[in-house]
């Protein structure tokens, strides 16, 4: 990708230009979004798969925190939530099925 400031050629992990030492606002404007989409990924796992939920809502919590994203903040925290309680019935739905299984096979 080019420099948007310079127009020179430059790698796309590199937030300034090392030519004109510009700050990339593309690269920095997605680097600054990945909040938004960890938040709403947590969310939506939340309900399926509760480890990844949990794990993606803390993180999702975290760079919302620092973006001091209020509405994020709450989504990642509401995420995390709905992930413990999806983890709980996960563990006794599991240990539910699991006991019946060797029950039925003894
Ligand atoms: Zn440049």
């Amino acid at each position: 990708m080019f420099c948007y400031n310079c127009g020179c050629q430059i790698n796309e992990k590199d937030t300034f230009c090392p030519n004109c030492g510009k700050n990339n606002k593309l690269i920095n404007n997605i680097a600054n979004n990945t909040y938004k989409s960890i938040s709403i990924t947590g969310f939506v796992f939340s309900f399926l798969i509760g480890i990844v939920g949990l794990i993606l809502s803390l993180i999702g919590y975290r760079k919302s925190n620092a973006e001091n994203q209020e509405n994020y903040k709450k989504l990642s925290f509401a995420g995390f939530l709905i992930s413990e309680i999806t983890i709980t019935w996960q563990i006794t739905f599991i240990s539910l099925f699991l006991g019946l299984y060797i029950i039925a096979n003894m």
